[in-house]
């Protein structure tokens, strides 16, 4: 590209430049490819296109082959690179996206309107997969391949957008110097602080450029039949406009469960403010963390909150705070770790209002959350998805789900982890060969550990040795960390757990008594009170809170994670030998009265007042979210694998009574579950919807890894639905569900919709195939990948006979397999396929499939693409069908032409209910339908609206044939 790079006459000097790219090409690749997502790489691709670096077709052939700008007509490019619109496209390129990122449906709008764009172009601009500014890009590419007319429209789309509501005062308005200082000291202490990851403190020093990777950000949204529940966004959106469901809030929830990566996010979202690179249109931005927050014992007003935990202005207090209150637009408030608060949010509070007033800390963030105090700021607050009470989605702008890694993010972090790239591939081995540890990967923090005790990982030699649940992996960070203490000096005998009992119980105490008490930083003087001595500090599972330390002057401690405390907290309930005998039932106690509204809660603290103990339990049994995962640690230390580990340190009698509590207490909890099934009404099927805590209860069972557990639990369960929606299930949970339901005694209905389980929860899922009649996967991130996986199990599955897999990221690429399927199982049922992205040339895949299969009732097709020619592959296949009887083709453009190809199917099947709403069929296809209908009696619906159809013919229509639905 050299003489390209000449031809633009940039002025840097060339040679060296190229010199450098080409030494630093490792990092640079590294840089552009390697966060887990193409966003860094596009956005260089955007900037040099602009600049002329790159020609449109440099630009084509650098994207992935296949990708949707390829299909772009070439020989139309060269005619309209002529054009000026369409030049200015390319010129303005990196700030048109910007402006359009969250202005997409706007656009493409007007698009629509101007007959620029169909809807066809329309969904392949808003692929749930792509971020808002992969769309905004998408839209461009679009927009070029349609003409100069296309790229007018939209210019003058965003050039109205732009205009300014009034051309006030504002344009000679700028910024107060003192307020460009403060603001200069708040990006270097945010900076400074964002730097390194709390878990590579002290152990390591990688920075969190080094090592940070893109997580999952799914945006939630109101459901609707034709919308994807959840879509795909960048961490720039997370306080964009996409996605507002509350115009009058101001705060956005980040929710995610404990180790996916809330805190890695909001620290590099301060890391990108305070360089200047994300997020400008905030001024000043607060990080708060609830936890640091929590050890403020003194009440405050917000200026002190601001000046005092975030960053001291030297000078010009009044004239600066002033300034916060009267621009809130521009401040951003990030809080988090709401659940680490030790009071839940509550709408009952006081309302406060004033500024300068001195309330408790809680008040104060309640009121901020509310939008009582400081309307207009932008507040984004991190929680685990289940201590968000209603209470809190009263005043949440949107909410938005980080779900940890995706297969090509672990990859990425664990090449990022390991400088070698042998190391990095036997560990990538290593995950392809233990599905279940790949599964437990896709949440980061399970991921740093496996990729931090690599040595222990790849020494463990068979795949019994080597870590299959949360557990086995905690147990190999504990090693792990002992070992590096006392190596070179030598290896860990068998009997390693009990050499270091003692440090196991001091650190175990502090962290029970942390978790009863939602306390997560210790005073060093806490420390002392449980024996925690200077070397069991060394080990490295405490790290110094610098920040609490310098503002408190006393040395704080936390641990390395909250989960980290919970493990020690679950290694003291089981090597205590003294331990309370209540303590193991309580805490598998659901967290029914967690449900409890606040003001009961006070009212009960009030009642309890002084009896310190009582109001610990409380606290204990229904607040404490990390009880659970506690829980789940004890229930997996339990486990008979690890009996021989525990055994020199705890008598075997008494870690019999520990295990038979918690048999007992799951066991338990399911009976609870199973109670609340309801009895079926007449002709329904016995149905459970799981509670929250159902998943859970399923997590802990596997942690024992004892198939008579799972065998006995699902003896107990006879429903012939189960319904886990909106679960949280990943692919950890699939892996946990799979281990127990595939002891279900009859196959049942398992419905899975809307949750995250990706290509790695469908292949967990799979141990359980059989015991499925019918398996329900709307929305649930799945892509071709797994399909053909997936089949090849349930080809040798006898009962599996339908499967619904609406709004994923099916292509062509899986219909091969899906005809694969119904070619070989001549019992399957239902295949429902709406919402994904098949074509005709997929429809005339799966008709290879259709044609030879004898027995499918149901085919749901809708919101696809197939077009005329699928549809007539389709009812080719079909048309001599004894079975079918329910056929959706819903939203897939399908004309006259198409409804003519449907009249033999119609004529000749038992088909009793076709779907062909919104297509464009005009009269002459409904006439080809009304036609064979008069040879047809066991089609009762047809269902007809959204096509190409006046009222008058509709009306004539319809009389000509009742049985059309219009
Ligand atoms: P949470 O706040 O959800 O409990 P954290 O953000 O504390 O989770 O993540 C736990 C650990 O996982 C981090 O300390 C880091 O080692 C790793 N981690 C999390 N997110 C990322 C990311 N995006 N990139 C790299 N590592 C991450």
């Amino acid at each position: 590209k050299c003489g390209e790079i000449k031809s633009t006459g940039m002025p840097i000097d060339l040679m060296t430049a190229q010199q450098l790219i080409l030494r630093q090409r490792a990092k640079l690749l590294s840089a552009l490819c390697c966060s887990g997502s193409s966003e860094g790489l596009e956005s260089v691709l955007d900037l040099l296109l602009a600049w002329g670096v790159l020609v449109w077709e440099d630009y084509q052939s650098i994207l992935l082959p296949g990708s949707w700008a390829l299909r772009a007509n070439t020989m139309e490019d060269k005619k309209e690179l002529s054009s000026k619109a369409i030049q200015t496209l390319q010129s303005d390129r990196p700030s048109l996206i910007r402006k359009l990122r969250d202005s997409i449906e706007g656009a493409l709008e007007v698009l629509l309107d101007a007959g620029s764009f169909t809807p066809l172009d329309c969904d392949a601009v808003q692929l749930p997969v792509y971020t808002p500014s992969q769309q905004a890009r998408r839209l461009l590419d679009q927009v070029r391949s349609k003409g100069e007319h296309a790229a007018k429209v939209l210019l003058h789309y965003i050039q109205q957008k732009e205009q300014p509501p009034s051309q006030s005062t504002e344009d000679d308005w700028t910024i107060p110097k003192e307020c460009l200082w403060y603001q200069k000291k708040l990006q270097s202490s945010v900076s400074a602080q964002s730097h390194f990851l709390s878990t590579n403190g002290g152990t390591s020093s990688l920075s969190l450029d080094d090592i940070y990777i893109d997580g999952q950000l799914e945006l939630v949204q109101v459901s609707s039949e034709s919308q994807p529940q959840c879509r795909a966004m960048g961490l720039e959106d997370v306080v964009g406009l996409l996605g507002t469901l509350n115009q009058e809030a101001d705060t956005v929830l980040i929710s995610g469960e404990a180790g996916s990566g809330k805190s890695t996010l909001l620290q590099r979202l301060h890391l990108l403010w305070a360089r200047g690179a994300a997020i400008r249109e905030f001024l000043l931005l607060f990080p708060f963390s609830c936890r640091r927050l929590s050890s403020e014992q003194r009440e405050l007003s917000l200026r002190e909150l601001l000046f005092l935990h975030c960053c001291w202005p030297d000078r010009d207090q009044d004239q600066l705070f002033q300034f916060i209150l009267d621009n809130p637009h521009l401040i951003l408030f990030t809080f988090d770790g709401l659940d680490e608060l030790k009071q839940c949010f509550s709408d009952s509070e006081q309302r406060h209002c004033c500024p300068t007033r001195c309330v408790p800390i809680p008040t104060l963030i309640f009121n901020l959350l509310q939008g009582s105090l400081m309307k207009g700021v932008k507040k984004v607050v991190t929680s685990r998805p289940d201590v968000v009470g209603p209470a809190l989605r009263r005043y949440l702008r949107k909410e938005v789900l980080l779900k940890g890694f995706s297969p090509n993010g672990i990859k990425c972090f664990v090449r990022k982890h390991h400088c070698d790239p042998n190391v990095a591939n036997r560990v990538l081995d290593s995950l392809q060969n233990n599905t279940a540890l790949k599964g437990l990967c896709h949440i980061p923090v399970f991921c740093w550990i496996v990729s931090k005790c690599y040595k222990e990982l790849l020494g463990c030699g068979d795949r019994e040795g080597c870590p299959q649940t949360i557990t086995d992996v905690y147990l190999m960070m504990l090693q792990h960390f002992f070992q590096c203490r006392d190596s070179p000096r030598k290896s860990l005998g068998i009997g390693w757990l009990h050499e270091y009992k003692d440090t196991a119980l001091h650190l175990g105490q502090l962290a029970m008594e942390g978790i009863k008490d939602s306390c997560y930083t210790f005073p060093g003087t806490e420390l002392q009170k449980f024996g925690v001595t200077e070397e069991d500090i060394g080990m490295g599972f405490l790290i110094h809170s610098k920040h609490l330390s310098s503002f408190h002057n006393c040395i704080h401690y936390e641990f390395l994670h909250v989960t980290m405390q919970c493990f020690f907290a679950a290694l003291y309930i089981v090597l205590n030998n003294n331990l309370n005998r209540s303590t193991i039932p309580k805490i598998f106690q659901p967290k029914d009265r967690q449900l409890q509204p606040p003001l009961h809660r006070a009212c009960l603290r009030h009642c309890l007042n002084g009896q310190e103990e009582a109001l610990k339990e409380l606290a204990m049994a229904s607040e404490n979210p990390n009880i659970q995962i506690t829980a789940t640690f004890v229930s997996g230390l339990l486990s008979h694998r690890h009996r021989s580990l525990l055994l020199p340190s705890c008598p075997g009698p008494t870690l019999d009574r520990k295990s038979k509590q918690v048999v007992k207490s799951l066991s338990k909890g399911m009976h609870k579950h199973f109670k609340s099934i309801p009895q079926p009404v007449e002709e329904e099927k016995k149905s459970m919807h799981a509670m929250p805590d159902f998943v859970w209860l399923i997590k802990c069972i596997y942690e024992m890894q004892d198939s008579s557990i799972a065998k006995d639990t699902m003896a107990k369960l006879e429903v012939e639905h189960l319904k886990l929606t909106y679960c949280n299930i990943g692919p950890v949970e699939c892996t946990a569900l799979a281990y127990v339901l595939q002891h279900l005694r009859n196959p049942v209905g398992l419905q899975l919709d809307y949750n995250s389980m990706g290509d790695v929860g469908v292949e967990q899922l799979l141990p359980c195939l059989h015991v499925c009649h019918s398996l329900y996967l709307r929305n649930n991130n799945i892509s071709d990948e797994v399909i053909g996986t997936l089949v090849e199990k349930g080809i040798q599955c006898e009962s599996f006979q339908k499967i619904a897999l609406f709004n994923n990221k099916l292509t062509d690429a899986c219909t091969h397999h899906l005809a694969h399927l119904l070619k070989m199982k001549q019992n399957f049922r239902s295949l429902r396929l709406g919402n994904n992205y098949i074509t005709a040339e997929g429809a005339e895949q799966l008709a290879e499939g259709l044609r030879l299969n004898i027995s499918l009732q149901f085919l749901g097709l809708w919101g696809n693409m197939i077009g005329d020619r699928g549809t007539k592959a389709i009812a080719n296949a079909l048309k001599n069908s004894q079975t079918l009887v329910w056929l959706s083709l819903v939203d897939n453009g399908v004309s006259s032409e198409g409804a003519c190809a449907l009249a033999p199917l119609i004529k000749n099947s038992t088909l009793e209910e076709l779907w062909l709403t919104q297509n464009c069929i005009t009269r002459a296809g409904v006439e080809f339908i009304i036609q064979a209908l008069k040879s047809n009696t066991s089609v009762k619906a047809v269902w007809l609206r959204g096509n190409e159809l006046s009222p008058e013919e509709i009306e004539d229509l319809a009389q000509q044939e009742p049985r059309l639905i219009f």
